[in-house]
């Protein structure tokens, strides 16, 4: 395992990006590895082109990232320098989001996930369990709950999809109303949730059961607290993981059937909110525009105040099959940072 240095700085937005290596079908198809590491922050991209009088040629791109993670990266390495870091600003009152971005087969999923349980997930529930056995936070304790947004409808995970609604109380605080929350209090509990919740992600049959590429999955682990004056419960802080939809389905707005637009659409709608929310969130704007979708929506208060921070990981394919999609990824990451 390599020992890449980390580079956290302070501000409330890290924008990395993750190459997943080459796999058996891209090799065995002949085709090529376009993406290189330069730097541990810079990142090429060898667009292969052809010119309107045919000759062929490579339009070569670069981009600055706050850090770039090469084929040989393990989760382990990419959680410690993106998530980890924020972990105790969690108990400290802090909202945490961290997004994977990227086509479908870029490796979100592997990101969050990983195998089993060695991806993001799994690693920070095992650092927020280790931190909630120290003596000063024994007075919390912690929930999990995982959903799916498809096509701006709201489907519990842990609760067989039960349809759920995110709604706006009068504190202008977003609740999400029958939202199961399953109180962990073991790493092995975040493990379970997250099995039962990706088994319900990837099987069933409704039509609203679309594959995971063109939902938007969030896992939250909630900690939550005595209240102020020593009554009742409130939330001191959250961090969410969120494995985005495709980045490609987009584009899925023309040639395709009413559905497959319908569903283009709305993700395009939400991945726009949310590249505007995140920097709106940097520049301090006082107008968030949090409205522009249901993904934005139910992650406000991760948007607002002064202890929110957000880890953008946008996944790339190194085939030269991926070029646009690829390209196109690094361009949204960009402009997030
Ligand atoms: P996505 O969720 O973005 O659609 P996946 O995470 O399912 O993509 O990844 C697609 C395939 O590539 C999977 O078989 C996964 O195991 C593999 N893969 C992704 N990233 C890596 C990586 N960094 N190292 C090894 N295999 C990877
Ligand atoms: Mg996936």
């Amino acid at each position: 395992k390599k020992d890449t240095p980390c580079y956290v700085s302070g501000s409330k937005i890290r924008v990395v990006v993750r190459k997943r290596p080459m796999n058996k079908k891209e090799v065995n198809n002949h085709e090529i590895d376009i993406i290189t590491v330069d730097s541990d922050d810079i990142v090429s991209i060898h667009e292969p082109k052809v010119r309107v009088d045919l000759t062929k040629y490579i339009a070569r791109h670069r981009f600055r990232f706050d850090q770039v993670f090469d084929e040989d990266c393990a989760n382990e390495e990419v959680y410690r320098c993106t998530a980890q870091p924020l972990i105790e600003s969690v108990f400290q009152g802090g909202r945490v989001t961290c997004f994977a971005y990227g086509q479908t087969g870029s490796g979100k999923t592997f990101t969050m996930m990983g195998k089993r349980d060695d991806g993001l997930y799994g690693l920070a529930g095992q650092d927020i369990f280790h931190l909630l056995k120290q003596p000063q936070y024994s007075s919390y304790r912690a929930t999990v709950s995982f959903f799916e947004i498809y096509c701006d409808r709201l489907f519990d995970l842990l609760n067989n999809r039960k349809r759920v609604e995110a709604l706006e109380d009068h504190s202008q605080n977003i609740v999400i109303h029958g939202l199961k929350e399953f109180d962990a209090t073991c790493a092995d509990d975040v493990t379970a949730a997250i099995d039962a919740g990706q088994n319900a992600r990837s099987t069933g049959t409704t039509s609203a059961n679309a594959d995971s590429s063109r939902s938007h999955a969030i896992f939250q682990i909630t900690l939550k607290g005595p209240g102020k004056g020593g009554r009742g419960e409130r939330i001191i802080g959250r961090f969410s993981f969120i494995d985005l939809a495709g980045s490609e389905r987009g584009a899925d707005t023309q040639n395709s059937d009413r559905q497959t637009r319908m569903e283009g659409a709305k993700i395009n709608e939400s991945l726009l909110a949310l590249k505007e929310c995140i920097r709106a969130m940097d520049q301090q704007h006082n107008h968030l525009p949090f409205r522009g979708s249901k993904l934005t929506m139910v992650l406000k208060d991760s948007f607002i105040g002064e202890n929110c921070h957000t880890v953008m990981i946008a996944n790339v394919s190194p085939n030269s099959g991926s070029s646009e999609n690829t390209l196109n990824t690094l361009r949204y990451a960009d402009r997030v940072k």
